[in-house]
Parts: structure tokens; sequence; C-alpha cells
């Protein structure tokens, strides 16, 4: 497995390959991985435990 950290020296065909790796979190909208470059990490508060949580959308979906 590639090392998803970001990488200064990095070129951008490089970051563009990192950017197909799956992130490994599954959209909370339509339940389909998420490559690293359609992540989108939305921090939502829930009511019932009080406490903040990192829900994971791709960009297209939560824009709908
Ligand atoms: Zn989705």
């Amino acid at each position: 497995m590639a090392n998803v950290k970001a990488n200064k020296n990095q070129t951008a065909a490089e970051r563009a390959q990192a950017a197909e790796i799956l992130s490994g979190k599954l959209c909370t909208k339509c339940g389909k991985d998420i490559k690293l470059k359609e992540l989108l990490n939305v921090k939502q508060m829930c009511f019932q435990s009080n406490q903040k949580s990192v829900m994971a959308y791709h960009r297209a979906c939560y824009q709908v």
C-alpha cells in the first residue's frame, strides 16, 4: 500500500495517482467507497450523544 501522507516532493503525476487511492471511507449518502480526491469530511453534531462526529461524503453527493 502506498504512503498516502502528503509529500512536498511529490510530482503532479504522483499527486494525481495518490488521489485515486481509496480513502477507506464510505459515503454517508450513497454508501460507496470514496477516493481521496472526492473525500469531503463534514463535522456534524450528534444531538443524541452530544458529541461531534465526522461524516464522510463524496464532494458531489454533499452538494446536492
Ligand atoms: Zn456518495
